[in-house]
Protein backbone atom coordinates (compact mmCIF):
# COMPACT_ATOMS: atom_id res chain seq x y z
CA UNK A 1 0.00 0.00 0.00
CA UNK A 2 1.44 3.67 -1.15
CA UNK A 3 0.92 6.40 0.84
CA UNK A 4 1.64 9.91 1.40
CA UNK A 5 2.03 9.98 5.08
CA UNK A 6 2.54 6.88 8.18
CA UNK A 7 1.02 9.04 11.37
CA UNK A 8 2.00 7.01 14.05
CA UNK A 9 -0.72 7.70 16.79
CA UNK A 10 -4.29 9.15 17.25
CA UNK A 11 -4.13 11.37 20.39
CA UNK A 12 -5.27 15.05 20.35
CA UNK A 13 -2.36 15.42 17.79
CA UNK A 14 -2.92 12.65 15.39
CA UNK A 15 -6.02 13.40 15.05
CA UNK A 16 -6.08 17.25 14.21
CA UNK A 17 -2.55 16.22 11.74
CA UNK A 18 -5.05 13.36 10.16
CA UNK A 19 -7.93 15.77 9.47
CA UNK A 20 -5.84 18.71 7.97
CA UNK A 21 -4.18 16.42 5.70
CA UNK A 22 -7.79 14.68 4.92
CA UNK A 23 -8.48 18.50 3.88
CA UNK A 24 -5.74 18.66 1.67
CA UNK A 25 -6.76 15.20 -0.16
CA UNK A 26 -3.47 13.72 0.93
CA UNK A 27 -3.46 9.74 1.66
CA UNK A 28 -2.34 8.73 5.28
CA UNK A 29 -2.60 5.59 7.49
CA UNK A 30 -2.93 5.73 11.65
CA UNK A 31 -1.26 3.34 13.30
CA UNK A 32 -2.71 3.62 16.40
CA UNK A 33 -3.18 1.04 19.54
CA UNK A 34 -5.74 1.83 21.20
CA UNK A 35 -4.54 2.49 24.83
CA UNK A 36 -7.16 3.23 27.78
CA UNK A 37 -4.86 5.84 29.62
CA UNK A 38 -3.01 8.26 27.55
CA UNK A 39 -2.87 11.99 28.20
CA UNK A 40 -6.04 12.80 25.76
CA UNK A 41 -8.04 10.08 27.21
CA UNK A 42 -7.33 11.71 31.14
CA UNK A 43 -7.34 15.00 29.95
CA UNK A 44 -10.61 17.62 30.77
CA UNK A 45 -9.98 19.27 27.86
CA UNK A 46 -10.00 22.69 29.55
CA UNK A 47 -8.93 25.44 27.31
CA UNK A 48 -7.89 28.36 29.31
CA UNK A 49 -6.38 31.96 28.21
CA UNK A 50 -4.66 32.24 31.50
CA UNK A 51 -2.24 30.22 33.49
CA UNK A 52 -0.70 29.73 37.14
CA UNK A 53 -0.87 31.72 40.40
CA UNK A 54 0.03 34.80 38.70
CA UNK A 55 -2.91 34.71 36.39
CA UNK A 56 -0.83 35.59 33.33
CA UNK A 57 -2.18 35.33 29.81
CA UNK A 58 -0.41 32.03 28.30
CA UNK A 59 1.57 32.16 25.17
CA UNK A 60 -0.38 32.69 22.27
CA UNK A 61 -3.66 32.79 23.70
CA UNK A 62 -5.82 34.99 21.47
CA UNK A 63 -4.40 32.97 17.79
CA UNK A 64 -4.85 29.62 19.27
CA UNK A 65 -7.56 29.85 21.13
CA UNK A 66 -9.39 30.92 18.44
CA UNK A 67 -8.07 28.61 16.17
CA UNK A 68 -9.12 25.66 18.14
CA UNK A 69 -12.61 26.96 18.93
CA UNK A 70 -13.02 27.26 15.05
CA UNK A 71 -11.23 23.92 13.92
CA UNK A 72 -12.74 22.13 16.70
CA UNK A 73 -16.37 23.30 15.61
CA UNK A 74 -15.47 22.30 12.04
CA UNK A 75 -14.43 19.08 12.92
CA UNK A 76 -17.95 18.46 15.17
CA UNK A 77 -19.79 19.04 12.40
CA UNK A 78 -18.48 17.03 9.83
CA UNK A 79 -18.45 14.05 12.37
CA UNK A 80 -22.14 15.60 13.57
CA UNK A 81 -21.10 15.43 16.93
CA UNK A 82 -20.44 18.15 20.17
CA UNK A 83 -16.39 18.88 20.56
CA UNK A 84 -16.64 22.10 22.24
CA UNK A 85 -18.52 24.46 24.32
CA UNK A 86 -17.76 27.63 25.98
CA UNK A 87 -17.91 27.71 29.76
CA UNK A 88 -16.30 30.44 31.74
CA UNK A 89 -14.14 29.15 34.57
CA UNK A 90 -15.52 30.62 38.24
CA UNK A 91 -12.46 31.51 40.32
CA UNK A 92 -13.61 30.97 44.07
CA UNK A 93 -10.52 32.63 46.05
CA UNK A 94 -8.74 29.92 47.97
CA UNK A 95 -6.74 32.67 49.94
CA UNK A 96 -6.51 36.47 50.49
CA UNK A 97 -3.70 36.43 48.03
CA UNK A 98 -4.87 34.89 45.45
CA UNK A 99 -7.87 37.03 45.52
CA UNK A 100 -5.57 39.81 45.62
CA UNK A 101 -4.27 38.80 42.76
CA UNK A 102 -7.24 38.19 40.50
CA UNK A 103 -8.01 41.88 41.54
CA UNK A 104 -5.19 43.22 40.41
CA UNK A 105 -5.22 42.09 37.01
CA UNK A 106 -8.49 43.28 36.58
CA UNK A 107 -7.36 46.89 37.77
CA UNK A 108 -4.49 46.48 35.29
CA UNK A 109 -7.28 45.37 32.22
CA UNK A 110 -6.34 41.80 31.42
CA UNK A 111 -9.04 41.13 28.93
CA UNK A 112 -10.05 37.70 30.31
CA UNK A 113 -10.54 38.05 34.31
CA UNK A 114 -13.80 39.44 35.28
CA UNK A 115 -15.50 40.42 38.74
CA UNK A 116 -18.45 38.20 38.78
CA UNK A 117 -21.94 40.33 40.34
CA UNK A 118 -23.70 37.21 41.29
CA UNK A 119 -21.27 36.27 44.10
CA UNK A 120 -24.16 34.27 45.70
CA UNK A 121 -25.06 32.48 42.81
CA UNK A 122 -23.46 29.03 43.79
CA UNK A 123 -23.67 29.33 47.57
CA UNK A 124 -26.28 26.21 47.39
CA UNK A 125 -23.73 24.25 46.13
CA UNK A 126 -20.17 25.58 47.34
CA UNK A 127 -18.64 26.61 50.48
CA UNK A 128 -16.58 29.49 49.79
CA UNK A 129 -15.53 32.43 52.01
CA UNK A 130 -13.33 35.12 50.20
CA UNK A 131 -15.44 35.30 47.03
CA UNK A 132 -15.29 34.74 43.43
CA UNK A 133 -13.92 36.14 40.03
CA UNK A 134 -14.70 34.95 36.34
CA UNK A 135 -12.24 34.24 33.72
CA UNK A 136 -13.84 34.02 30.28
CA UNK A 137 -13.11 32.54 26.92
CA UNK A 138 -12.39 29.39 28.39
CA UNK A 139 -13.72 26.42 27.02
CA UNK A 140 -13.42 22.66 27.34
CA UNK A 141 -12.93 20.49 24.35
CA UNK A 142 -14.97 17.23 24.34
CA UNK A 143 -12.10 14.51 23.66
CA UNK A 144 -14.14 11.65 24.80
CA UNK A 145 -17.20 12.53 21.65
CA UNK A 146 -13.54 13.53 19.53
CA UNK A 147 -11.57 10.71 19.75
CA UNK A 148 -13.94 7.62 19.07
CA UNK A 149 -15.52 9.52 16.25
CA UNK A 150 -13.09 10.15 14.58
CA UNK A 151 -11.03 7.15 14.90
CA UNK A 152 -14.43 5.48 14.05
CA UNK A 153 -14.32 7.39 11.00
CA UNK A 154 -10.31 6.75 10.17
CA UNK A 155 -11.71 3.16 10.34
CA UNK A 156 -14.49 3.61 8.27
CA UNK A 157 -12.26 4.83 5.52
CA UNK A 158 -9.19 2.18 6.43
CA UNK A 159 -7.48 4.30 7.29
CA UNK A 160 -6.38 2.85 10.67
CA UNK A 161 -4.26 0.17 11.87
CA UNK A 162 -4.96 -0.54 15.49
CA UNK A 163 -1.90 -2.01 16.60
CA UNK A 164 1.39 -1.00 18.30
CA UNK A 165 3.91 0.74 15.93
CA UNK A 166 7.32 -1.50 16.02
CA UNK A 167 10.41 0.64 15.37
CA UNK A 168 12.18 -2.37 14.26
CA UNK A 169 10.13 -3.25 11.34
CA UNK A 170 10.65 0.94 10.15
CA UNK A 171 13.40 1.45 6.87
CA UNK A 172 14.42 4.82 6.34
CA UNK A 173 14.77 5.30 2.54
CA UNK A 174 16.42 8.16 0.65
CA UNK A 175 13.13 9.13 -0.74
CA UNK A 176 10.50 7.44 1.62
CA UNK A 177 9.83 5.22 4.58
CA UNK A 178 8.87 1.66 4.46
CA UNK A 179 6.39 0.26 7.58
CA UNK A 180 5.45 -3.54 6.59
CA UNK A 181 3.54 -3.63 3.31
CA UNK A 182 3.14 0.38 3.87
CA UNK A 183 5.27 2.92 1.46
CA UNK A 184 5.15 6.27 2.47
CA UNK A 185 7.13 9.43 1.69
CA UNK A 186 6.98 10.81 5.45
CA UNK A 187 6.38 8.82 8.75
CA UNK A 188 4.99 11.36 11.38
CA UNK A 189 5.21 10.66 14.96
CA UNK A 190 2.67 11.99 17.27
CA UNK A 191 2.83 9.44 19.28
CA UNK A 192 3.03 11.08 22.69
CA UNK A 193 4.46 9.72 25.48
CA UNK A 194 7.00 6.90 23.45
CA UNK A 195 8.83 9.58 22.22
CA UNK A 196 10.42 10.15 24.92
CA UNK A 197 11.46 6.74 23.96
CA UNK A 198 11.71 6.81 20.34
CA UNK A 199 15.18 6.40 18.68
CA UNK A 200 14.84 9.89 16.10
CA UNK A 201 13.76 12.31 18.98
CA UNK A 202 14.59 10.92 22.40
CA UNK A 203 17.03 13.68 22.74
CA UNK A 204 14.56 16.05 22.68
CA UNK A 205 13.92 17.88 26.20
CA UNK A 206 10.81 16.53 27.39
CA UNK A 207 10.04 17.31 30.55
CA UNK A 208 6.96 14.39 31.26
CA UNK A 209 4.58 15.98 33.69
CA UNK A 210 2.44 13.06 35.89
CA UNK A 211 -1.18 14.49 36.71
CA UNK A 212 -4.08 12.52 38.86
CA UNK A 213 -7.51 13.27 38.26
CA UNK A 214 -11.10 11.97 39.80
CA UNK A 215 -14.09 11.47 37.36
CA UNK A 216 -17.48 12.73 39.97
CA UNK A 217 -21.07 12.31 39.90
CA UNK A 218 -22.57 15.60 41.08
CA UNK A 219 -26.59 15.40 40.74
CA UNK A 220 -27.63 19.05 40.52
CA UNK A 221 -24.68 21.04 40.04
CA UNK A 222 -24.91 23.39 36.94
CA UNK A 223 -22.78 22.77 34.17
CA UNK A 224 -22.65 25.76 32.55
CA UNK A 225 -19.06 26.49 34.44
CA UNK A 226 -16.05 25.17 34.97
CA UNK A 227 -14.88 25.59 38.40
CA UNK A 228 -11.81 26.31 40.65
CA UNK A 229 -10.57 26.20 43.69
CA UNK A 230 -7.12 25.04 43.66
CA UNK A 231 -8.31 22.01 41.66
CA UNK A 232 -10.69 22.32 38.96
CA UNK A 233 -14.45 20.92 38.37
CA UNK A 234 -15.43 21.09 35.06
CA UNK A 235 -18.52 19.64 33.54
CA UNK A 236 -18.55 16.54 30.88
CA UNK A 237 -20.86 16.05 28.25
CA UNK A 238 -22.72 13.14 30.21
CA UNK A 239 -24.96 15.13 32.95
CA UNK A 240 -23.98 15.32 36.42
CA UNK A 241 -21.02 14.20 36.01
CA UNK A 242 -17.32 16.46 36.33
CA UNK A 243 -13.54 15.89 36.18
CA UNK A 244 -11.87 16.77 39.12
CA UNK A 245 -8.46 17.81 39.09
CA UNK A 246 -4.86 17.80 38.93
CA UNK A 247 -1.95 17.52 40.44
CA UNK A 248 1.42 18.21 38.79
CA UNK A 249 4.35 15.84 39.82
CA UNK A 250 7.74 16.18 38.06
CA UNK A 251 9.03 13.22 40.39
CA UNK A 252 7.47 10.18 40.43
CA UNK A 253 7.78 6.49 40.95
CA UNK A 254 5.19 4.99 38.26
CA UNK A 255 2.68 6.22 36.15
CA UNK A 256 -0.21 4.40 38.43
CA UNK A 257 -3.01 6.78 40.51
CA UNK A 258 -2.13 7.24 44.27
CA UNK A 259 -4.14 6.61 47.35
CA UNK A 260 -2.47 9.75 48.16
CA UNK A 261 -4.09 12.03 45.55
CA UNK A 262 -7.35 9.67 46.49
CA UNK A 263 -7.32 11.02 49.96
CA UNK A 264 -6.24 14.42 49.03
CA UNK A 265 -9.19 15.13 46.11
CA UNK A 266 -11.67 13.28 48.23
CA UNK A 267 -11.20 15.60 50.93
CA UNK A 268 -10.88 18.80 48.94
CA UNK A 269 -14.45 18.18 47.07
CA UNK A 270 -15.99 17.33 50.83
CA UNK A 271 -14.71 20.40 52.16
CA UNK A 272 -15.84 22.48 49.62
CA UNK A 273 -19.10 20.87 47.74
CA UNK A 274 -22.34 20.95 50.12
CA UNK A 275 -24.56 18.51 48.08
CA UNK A 276 -23.67 15.01 48.05
CA UNK A 277 -21.02 12.93 45.34
CA UNK A 278 -20.09 9.81 44.05
CA UNK A 279 -16.33 9.29 42.77
CA UNK A 280 -16.55 6.70 39.63
CA UNK A 281 -12.79 6.53 38.49
CA UNK A 282 -9.25 7.53 39.51
CA UNK A 283 -6.71 7.75 36.59
CA UNK A 284 -3.31 9.40 35.99
CA UNK A 285 -1.37 9.86 33.25
CA UNK A 286 1.65 12.20 32.49
CA UNK A 287 2.11 15.41 30.58
CA UNK A 288 4.53 15.01 27.19
CA UNK A 289 5.57 18.47 28.77
CA UNK A 290 8.91 20.15 27.73
CA UNK A 291 11.76 22.10 29.54
CA UNK A 292 10.95 25.13 27.88
CA UNK A 293 7.07 24.99 27.41
CA UNK A 294 7.05 24.87 23.85
CA UNK A 295 6.25 21.92 21.51
CA UNK A 296 8.12 19.81 18.97
CA UNK A 297 7.23 20.94 15.80
CA UNK A 298 8.34 19.63 12.27
CA UNK A 299 10.42 17.56 10.58
CA UNK A 300 13.78 16.22 11.75
CA UNK A 301 16.82 18.25 10.91
CA UNK A 302 18.70 15.49 9.89
CA UNK A 303 16.05 12.59 8.47
CA UNK A 304 14.10 14.55 5.65
CA UNK A 305 11.24 11.81 6.19
CA UNK A 306 10.31 12.24 9.76
CA UNK A 307 8.42 14.40 11.75
CA UNK A 308 7.00 14.94 14.93
CA UNK A 309 4.37 16.53 16.87
CA UNK A 310 4.80 16.64 20.13
CA UNK A 311 5.34 18.21 23.44
CA UNK A 312 2.13 19.57 23.80
CA UNK A 313 2.16 19.76 27.80
CA UNK A 314 -0.31 20.99 29.73
CA UNK A 315 -1.81 23.08 26.70
CA UNK A 316 -2.67 19.89 24.56
CA UNK A 317 -6.25 20.81 23.62
CA UNK A 318 -5.83 24.23 21.83
CA UNK A 319 -1.93 23.79 20.79
CA UNK A 320 -2.70 20.79 18.91
CA UNK A 321 -5.09 21.58 16.56
CA UNK A 322 -3.19 25.01 15.68
CA UNK A 323 -0.03 22.84 15.42
CA UNK A 324 -1.33 20.19 13.63
CA UNK A 325 -2.31 22.94 10.94
CA UNK A 326 1.12 24.47 10.74
CA UNK A 327 2.71 21.00 10.45
CA UNK A 328 0.28 20.07 7.87
CA UNK A 329 1.15 24.02 6.13
CA UNK A 330 4.29 22.83 6.00
CA UNK A 331 4.46 19.54 4.43
CA UNK A 332 1.92 20.39 1.96
CA UNK A 333 2.49 24.06 1.36
CA UNK A 334 6.10 24.18 2.72
CA UNK A 335 5.29 27.09 5.39
CA UNK A 336 7.15 27.86 7.79
CA UNK A 337 6.66 26.54 11.27
CA UNK A 338 6.47 29.43 14.30
CA UNK A 339 10.45 29.21 15.19
CA UNK A 340 9.43 28.62 18.75
CA UNK A 341 8.11 25.54 17.79
CA UNK A 342 9.69 24.24 15.07
CA UNK A 343 11.64 21.15 16.25
CA UNK A 344 14.62 22.06 13.68
CA UNK A 345 15.52 24.19 16.62
CA UNK A 346 17.34 21.03 17.95
CA UNK A 347 19.08 20.48 15.24
CA UNK A 348 22.63 20.08 17.13
CA UNK A 349 20.97 18.16 19.94
CA UNK A 350 19.15 15.91 17.31
CA UNK A 351 22.59 15.39 14.88
CA UNK A 352 23.63 12.99 17.53
CA UNK A 353 21.12 10.48 17.40
C1 LIG B 1 -4.22 14.62 34.08
C2 LIG B 1 -4.08 15.42 32.85
C3 LIG B 1 -4.95 16.48 32.61
C4 LIG B 1 -4.83 17.25 31.46
N1 LIG B 1 -5.72 18.26 31.24
C5 LIG B 1 -5.60 19.04 30.14
C6 LIG B 1 -6.51 20.08 29.89
O1 LIG B 1 -7.48 20.27 30.63
N2 LIG B 1 -6.33 20.87 28.79
C7 LIG B 1 -5.28 20.66 27.94
O2 LIG B 1 -5.15 21.42 26.97
N3 LIG B 1 -4.41 19.65 28.13
C8 LIG B 1 -4.54 18.84 29.21
N4 LIG B 1 -3.66 17.82 29.43
C9 LIG B 1 -2.55 17.66 28.47
C10 LIG B 1 -3.04 16.96 27.22
O3 LIG B 1 -3.76 15.83 27.60
C11 LIG B 1 -1.84 16.57 26.34
O4 LIG B 1 -1.08 17.72 26.03
C12 LIG B 1 -2.32 15.96 25.02
O5 LIG B 1 -3.34 15.03 25.26
C13 LIG B 1 -1.18 15.28 24.30
O6 LIG B 1 -1.72 14.71 23.13
P1 LIG B 1 -0.84 13.85 22.13
O7 LIG B 1 -1.69 13.52 20.99
O8 LIG B 1 0.47 14.52 21.91
O9 LIG B 1 -0.44 12.51 22.95
P2 LIG B 1 -1.28 11.26 23.45
O10 LIG B 1 -2.56 11.65 24.03
O11 LIG B 1 -0.31 10.49 24.30
O12 LIG B 1 -1.56 10.43 22.13
C14 LIG B 1 -0.59 9.57 21.58
C15 LIG B 1 -1.29 8.39 20.96
O13 LIG B 1 -0.30 7.57 20.35
C16 LIG B 1 -0.54 6.21 20.69
N5 LIG B 1 0.75 5.51 20.63
C17 LIG B 1 1.88 5.82 21.30
N6 LIG B 1 2.85 4.94 20.98
C18 LIG B 1 2.32 4.08 20.10
C19 LIG B 1 2.81 2.94 19.41
N7 LIG B 1 4.07 2.51 19.55
N8 LIG B 1 1.99 2.26 18.59
C20 LIG B 1 0.70 2.67 18.40
N9 LIG B 1 0.18 3.74 19.03
C21 LIG B 1 0.97 4.43 19.87
C22 LIG B 1 -1.10 6.29 22.10
O14 LIG B 1 -1.81 5.13 22.44
C23 LIG B 1 -2.00 7.52 22.00
O15 LIG B 1 -3.27 7.19 21.52
C24 LIG B 1 -3.80 16.98 30.53
C25 LIG B 1 -2.96 15.89 30.73
C26 LIG B 1 -3.10 15.10 31.87
C27 LIG B 1 -2.21 13.93 32.08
Amino acid sequence: MQVDYLIIGQGICGTFLSYFLAQENKSFIVIDENESITPSKVSAGIINPVTGRRMVKVWMAEEVIAFAKENYNSIGNFLAIDTISQKNLIDFFPNVHQREVFTKRIEEGDPYLHPFPEQNQYTQFFNYYLGCGEVRHCYTAHLENLLPAWRKELKDQTRLLEESFELKFLEIRDDNIVYKEILAEKIIFCDGLSSFENLFFKQLPFAPNKGEVLLVEIPGLPAQHIYKKGFVLAPLTTKDHFWFGSNYQWNFENTEPTKEFYVQAESHLKAWLKIPFKISEHKASLRPATLERRPFVGLHPHQKNIGILNGMGTKGCSLAPFFAKQLTDHLVHKKEINPQADVKRFSKILAKA
